[in-house]
C-alpha cells in the first residue's frame, strides 16, 4: 500500500472503528494472559507503538489456527477485512481462555476445601501430639482396632478384618462407605468368637430341682430333658437332636428352654422366628444393599455376648416363604451339625463357627415345619393343661410371681384356691396358662390400688398412739431422758406396717372377681343354649391353641339341591361335608329319615351347613362325624344331646377312623363341661394320656362305625337304626 493509501485508509471511520475495537480486544486478552503468566508490560508496549494493521498480523501469527483460518488470512487484502478477521480470532481466543479458566478454578475449589479439612486435621493431630493430648480414647479408629484385636476372631478371619481396617483408616469419615465400614468391622469386633460362658461341672441332681421348683407337673417332658443333659454330661460335644418344644401357647415351652440354659450354665438367647418369610432375614443382606443387616442368629449372637449360648428358635413352625427365599432352608443349614460349623451370613461374608451353640425350638404345630427340617429335630410335644394343674401351677408359681410382680405378698393379698378354680373355669378358656396369669395380675394389680390406698387412709394418731404408748410409757418409768418427738416416730414405721400387715390381708371374692374381671365368660350352658335346635351338633377340633370345642349348625331350605358350605373351610373339611351329605342320603329309608317312595333327601330343597365362629379359617378331616350326626338330626328333626361332644373322620362306607389331638380335644370337651365325648375306636390308645381325673368325669364311648356314633349321639339312642345287612 502507498502512504496516501494508508493515509486514506487511517481516515476511514469504519477502520477506526475497527481498529479501535481490536485493540480494546488486544488489550484484554494480553492483561489476561499477564496476569496469567507474570510476564512484564512488554507486550503493552508494542500495542502502543507498533500500527494497528501490523500488529493485528503478528497476534495471528502468534495463535495456533487451522491451515484454512491461516490462507483465508493471508488471501484477504483489504486491511478492514484482515482486521475484522484478526479481532474474531482474538475474541476466540480471550474465551477459550476464559472458559479453561472458569474450569479450572471451580476444580481447584472443591479441591481445595477437602484439602483444606484434611490439612486442618492433620494440623489438630500435630497439635494435640504437641500437647501430649492425644487421648487414644478420642481416636475411634484406634479403639476399634483394639477391640479387635480383644475379640480372638480366627487367623483367616483376622486377616480380612485388616484389609478392612486399612481400608477404613485410608478413608475420610464424611465419605460415603466409612460409616458402613465401621460398623461392620464393630459387628466383626463384637462378635464372640471365643468368649464362651464357663460351662461348669453338670450337677443333674440340681438341674432335676431347679427344673421341678420351675415347672410343676410335665414329669415325661423333664425326664427328657434330664436325659439330654445327662447325655451332654457325658459327652460334652455330643451333637445331640436339636430339642423341639411343640404344644399351644402358654404351656410353658420357652420357660423349659431357658431352665435348659439355666441348667447348663449357659447364657439363654431367644430369636423370634414368626413371620419371617425372608431368607435374608436368617442369613443377612450382602453388604452392598443400603441399609443391610446380619440376619437374626448373628444379631443374636452379639446381643447375647457369648459363643455357646442356649440359642431358642421360636416359633419355627410360622417360618413361610415367598419370592424372597425360603427361610426353613436356611434354617436347615443352621440345624445341620455338618455345616453349622462354616456358617455363612451374607453381611458377615466369613464363616462363623455356629456348632458350639445349643439349639431348642418351639412350635404350636408340628404340621407347617417343613419336613427336612423337622427330620433334624426331636419333637417332644406339651399338650394342654387339666383345669386342676392349672390350678397347681397357679397356686404354686404364677400368684407368688404375679404378686411379686406388683409389689405385694400374702400378708396384704390372698388369693384362695376357690376363687382360682373360678378365674379358671369362668374366665379362661385355654390349654396353656398366659391368660390365667393375665387376669390373676389383674386381680393383684386392683389390689395393689386398695392396699396402696388404704395405706394412705389409716388413721395414723389412732395406731400410733396404740402401739407407742406402752414404749413411750415404760421409757418415761425409767426416768430416761427421752425426746418426745423422735421415738414413737422412730418406732412406728416398722409398727405401722405391722399393724397394716395384720389387719389388711385383701381376701378375694366372688363380688370382687366380677368387679375386676367383669362378668363371666364363659359357662356349662353355652352348650344347651347353642344345641336348642335340630340340625346342630357338637364336634372337638384340634388348633394351635389346643382343643376347641365347635359346633356345627345344619339348616334346610327351598332349593334345588345344592350344598352350601361357610365359616372359611378348607378343601378336606369341605370333602367332608360332601361325604356326609353323600352317606345320609345313601342311608335315607335305612335311618327312616325318608319315606320309601322319597328317596331323594334333597327333593326340593338346598342345605347349608355352617362352621362358627365364621372368621376363623378351619381344615382337616376330624368332623367327618360331626357333619353327619347335624345332618341326621336336621333330616329327623330330633336334637342332638345337649352333653356329647364328638371327634373323628368318616369314610364313605361309614367306617369311623381315628384322628390326633386326642388329649387336647378331652380336655377342651371337659373344660367346656361336656360330659360324654364319642370318639374312633382305635383312639383308645391315645386316652393313656389324658389324666385320670378328667377321665373320671367323662364318659367315653367309642365308636367303630358311624351308625355307634348316631346311636351315642341321641336321646335314647338312634330308635330308627336299622341293623346292617352287609
Ligand atoms: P410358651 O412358650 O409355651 O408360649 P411360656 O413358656 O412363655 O409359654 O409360659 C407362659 C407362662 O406360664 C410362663 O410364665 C411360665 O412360667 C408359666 N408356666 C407354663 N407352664 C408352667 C408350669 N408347668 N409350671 C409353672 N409355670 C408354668
Amino acid at each position: 500500500m502507498t502512504k496516501s493509501d494508508m493515509d486514506q485508509v487511517e481516515q476511514d471511520p469504519e477502520f477506526v472503528m475497527l481498529s479501535r475495537q481490536f485493540k480494546a480486544m488486544a488489550m484484554e486478552l494480553i492483561s489476561v494472559l499477564e496476569q496469567k503468566q507474570k510476564t512484564g508490560g512488554r507486550t503493552k508496549v508494542l500495542l502502543e507503538t507498533v500500527p494497528v494493521h501490523k500488529l493485528a498480523d503478528i497476534f495471528v501469527a502468534s495463535f495456533e489456527i487451522s491451515f484454512e483460518e491461516q490462507l483465508s488470512m493471508l488471501d484477504s487484502v483489504d486491511l478492514k477485512v484482515r482486521l475484522l478477521k484478526a479481532t474474531e480470532l482474538v475474541d476466540r481466543h480471550l474465551q477459550s481462555i476464559r472458559v479453561a479458566e472458569k474450569i479450572t478454578q471451580k476444580v481447584e475449589g472443591q479441591l481445595s476445601k477437602s484439602q483444606k479439612e484434611f490439612l486442618l486435621r492433620q494440623q489438630m493431630r500435630a497439635i494435640k501430639e504437641e500437647l501430649g493430648d492425644n487421648d487414644d480414647e478420642d481416636d475411634d479408629v484406634a479403639t476399634l482396632e483394639r477391640k479387635m484385636k480383644a475379640a480372638g476372631m480366627p487367623p483367616n478371619i483376622w486377616k480380612h478384618a485388616q484389609r478392612e481396617l486399612r481400608r477404613l483408616k485410608k478413608m475420610q469419615p464424611q465419605q460415603p462407605g466409612y460409616n458402613s465400614s465401621h460398623v461392620y468391622l464393630d459387628l466383626l469386633a463384637d462378635l464372640p468368637w471365643q468368649k464362651a460362658s464357663e460351662e461348669h461341672e453338670l450337677d443333674l441332681k440340681a438341674a432335676k430341682d431347679h427344673l421341678d421348683s420351675d415347672h410343676y407337673g410335665l414329669v415325661k417332658i423333664k425326664h427328657r430333658i434330664i436325659e439330654y443333659l445327662a447325655v451332654r454330661k457325658l459327652k460334652p460335644d455330643a451333637r445331640g437332636p436339636v430339642l423341639c418344644f411343640v404344644g399351644p401357647p402358654g404351656v410353658g415351652k420357652t420357660s423349659l428352654a431357658s431352665s435348659i440354659a439355666t441348667a447348663l450354665g449357659r447364657k439363654f438367647v431367644r430369636i423370634s422366628l414368626g413371620g419371617v418369610k425372608d431368607e435374608a432375614d436368617i442369613r443377612g443382606h450382602r453388604r452392598t444393599y443400603i441399609g443391610s443387616m446380619p440376619g437374626r442368629l448373628i444379631d443374636g449372637l452379639k446381643r447375647v455376648g457369648v459363643c455357646n449360648p442356649v440359642m431358642l428358635l421360636d416359633e419355627i413352625d410360622k417360618t413361610g416363604s415367598d419370592v424372597r427365599g425360603d427361610p426353613a432352608s436356611a434354617l436347615l443349614e443352621v440345624l445341620d451339625p455338618e455345616q453349622n460349623k462354616t456358617f455363612n451370613d451374607h453381611y458377615l461374608n466369613v464363616p462363623y463357627d455356629l456348632s458350639k451353640v445349643i439349639f431348642v425350638a418351639t412350635a404350636n404345630r408340628v404340621q407347617p415345619v417343613p419336613p427336612p427340617l423337622l427330620d433334624r429335630m426331636e419333637v417332644i410335644e406339651l399338650p394342654g393343661y387339666t383345669p386342676e394343674e392349672k390350678l397347681n401351677i397357679a397356686m404354686r408359681h404364677l400368684i407368688p410371681r404375679v404378686l411379686d410382680q406388683h409389689g405385694l405378698n400374702f400378708d396384704f393379698l390372698q388369693i384362695p384356691e376357690a376363687m382360682v378354680k373360678l378365674v379358671i373355669q369362668r374366665y379362661t378358656r385355654e390349654a396353656g396358662v398366659r391368660n390365667l396369669e393375665r387376669n390373676l395380675a389383674a386381680i393383684a394389680r386392683a389390689a395393689a390400688v386398695r392396699v396402696a390406698e388404704r395405706e394412705h387412709a389409716i388413721p395414723l394418731s389412732k395406731d400410733v398412739q396404740q402401739i407407742a404408748s406402752p414404749l413411750l410409757e415404760s421409757r418415761l418409768a425409767d426416768g430416761a431422758d427421752v425426746e418426745m418427738e423422735i421415738i414413737p416416730m422412730g418406732v412406728n414405721n416398722h409398727d405401722i406396717s405391722q399393724a397394716l400387715r395384720i389387719t389388711s390381708p385383701l381376701v378375694v371374692d366372688e363380688a370382687m372377681l366380677e368387679k375386676v374381671l367383669g362378668p363371666p365368660r364363659y359357662d356349662d350352658r353355652e352348650t344347651a343354649d347353642r344345641i336348642a335346635t335340630p340340625g346342630i351338633s357338637v364336634g372337638l377340633v384340634w388348633t394351635a391353641f389346643g382343643g376347641e370345642v365347635q359346633f356345627v349348625e345344619a339348616t334346610a331350605m327351598v332349593g334345588k339341591g345344592d350344598l352350601h358350605l361357610t365359616g372359611q373351610l378348607g378343601d378336606v373339611i369341605k370333602e367332608s361335608a360332601q361325604i356326609a351329605m353323600t352317606w345320609v342320603r345313601a342311608r335315607a329309608t335305612q335311618l327312616k329319615l325318608a319315606t320309601a317312595e322319597e328317596t331323594n333327601l334333597l327333593e326340593g330343597r338346598d342345605i347349608h351347613i355352617h362352621f362358627p365362629a365364621g372368621a376363623i379359617p378351619k381344615d382337616g378331616p376330624s368332623a367327618g362325624v360331626t357333619l353327619v350326626t347335624a345332618l341326621v338330626s336336621l333330616f329327623s328333626q330330633r336334637k342332638v344331646r345337649t352333653d356329647t361332644a364328638m371327634t373323628g373322620e368318616m369314610t364313605l362306607r361309614g367306617s369311623v377312623l381315628p384322628v390326633g389331638g386326642i388329649k387336647d380335644k378331652v380336655l377342651a370337651a371337659h373344660q367346656y363341661g361336656i360330659k360324654r365325648v364319642i370318639l374312633p375306636e382305635r383312639n383308645l390308645k391315645d386316652l393313656a394320656e389324658v389324666p385320670s381325673a378328667v377321665l373320671s368325669s367323662l364318659e367315653i364311648l367309642l365308636a367303630k362305625q358311624m351308625e355307634d356314633v348316631l346311636e351315642q349321639a341321641f336321646e335314647g339312642g338312634c330308635p330308627w337304626r336299622q341293623h346292617s345287612k352287609l
